[in-house]
């Protein structure tokens, strides 16, 4: 086997989305944030095992990502659709029991006039300035949307990984003042949120990375082990170079290990000369630049030649290898390649 074995532990999913849960009070519901394809680690079996968990509400970023869902979950989960009602939607929204979060007035007009009576939620913009009406928006159609029975009303917080960042307490504000009087259930936590205590939960949380293992949820169990086969070792003396661009050369005599993934899969070109993977316990440098399907580790100090390497594993968790890759571990799962083998443990 050539490839890179994903180890996916469904049981650890199941059990950060009850750790998510137990931090809310019972009244509030937790949902299950599965875009893109469950960060990375299978939206089919990830959202499988979250709904035998308990989950019942998941949201997605586009009606095509909610169209699989549907397939893969039937019909009893609400599924909402973060990019809410776009042209060439409608379809896949009215037949499979979508509902879309309309983000503008012109959503809005969209969607009542090309679905009228179909479910929908309305998403907000408290002060991000990615997705959702504006104060000044929402305001005008306020009374006519509120008519209209919207699902649920979400806003989503732009610092909320940064606990004592202004901005939290802003964005908490500007929503209770957005939302005051509407009988409507509410959400503004993802993850973050979840974190920042019971004044930011309202009726739904709907976290996504936490679930994966990832920050800021430290408390996450890790979810996913990234196993790399050794296709090839050899022995270089002192001076020999590694790699494209010679950007590593021998200090002494140096055994490197071959083995069979690269940028093609994911693994950040950004880690070049910086990142370690594992032999069980022992960490082997990185050594050399990242290539498209391959990456070269110094494996000198190793008493045996291991199979596979670890990039992804207990003692290096998905944020710990976002580190040299200047980036979050978000990016890492969402980045996992798809020449990668997947297996999946537990989720019964
Ligand atoms: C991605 C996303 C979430 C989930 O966020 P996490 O930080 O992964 O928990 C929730 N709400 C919105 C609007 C999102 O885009």
């Amino acid at each position: 086997m050539s490839t890179g074995q994903l180890i996916i532990d469904l049981d650890a999913i199941a059990a950060n989305w009850h750790a998510l849960d137990a931090l809310c009070a019972p009244t509030v519901e937790t949902a299950a944030t599965v875009k893109a394809d469950g960060y990375g680690l299978g939206a089919a079996q990830v959202s499988r095992a979250l709904a035998r968990a308990g989950a019942r509400t998941f949201f997605v970023a586009t009606a095509e990502e909610g169209a699989a869902l549907r397939e893969t979950l039937g019909d009893a989960p609400a599924i909402f659709v973060y990019s809410g009602h776009m042209t060439g939607d409608t379809d896949m929204i009215g037949d499979l029991g979508l509902v879309p979060l309309l983000n503008s007035i012109e959503q809005m007009t969209h969607h009542v006039e090309a679905l009228p009576m179909h479910p929908f939620g309305i998403q907000l913009d408290s002060g991000m300035n990615r997705l959702g009406m504006e104060p000044e928006e929402w305001f005008a159609i306020r009374n006519i949307a509120l008519r209209q029975n919207p699902q649920l009303i979400v806003s989503h917080l732009a610092c909320a990984d940064q606990p004592d960042h202004p901005m939290n307490a802003q964005q908490l504000s500007q929503f209770r003042e957005m939302t005051a009087g509407c009988d409507v259930p509410l959400s503004l936590a993802a993850t973050g949120g979840v974190l920042l205590g019971a004044d930011f939960h309202f009726d739904l949380t709907r976290p996504g990375i936490g679930l994966y293992g990832g920050l800021p949820f430290e408390q996450a169990q890790p979810t996913v082990q990234l196993s790399i086969p050794v296709i090839q070792t050899r022995q270089l003396d002192a001076g020999e170079p590694v790699g494209y661009g010679n950007t590593w050369i021998a200090e002494e005599d140096t055994r490197i290990a071959t083995i069979a993934a690269g940028y093609a899969d994911g693994v950040l070109r950004a880690i070049s000369n910086q990142a370690v993977l594992f032999a069980d316990d022992t960490p082997c440098p990185l050594v050399g630049l990242v290539s498209m399907d391959l990456i070269t580790v110094d494996i000198t100090h190793l008493d045996h030649t291991p199979r596979a390497l670890d990039l992804i594993c207990e003692l290096q968790a998905v944020d710990d290898l976002a580190e040299p890759a200047d980036t979050i571990g978000y990016e890492i799962l969402t980045s996992l390649g798809a020449r990668y083998g997947r297996r999946y443990k537990g989720g019964q």
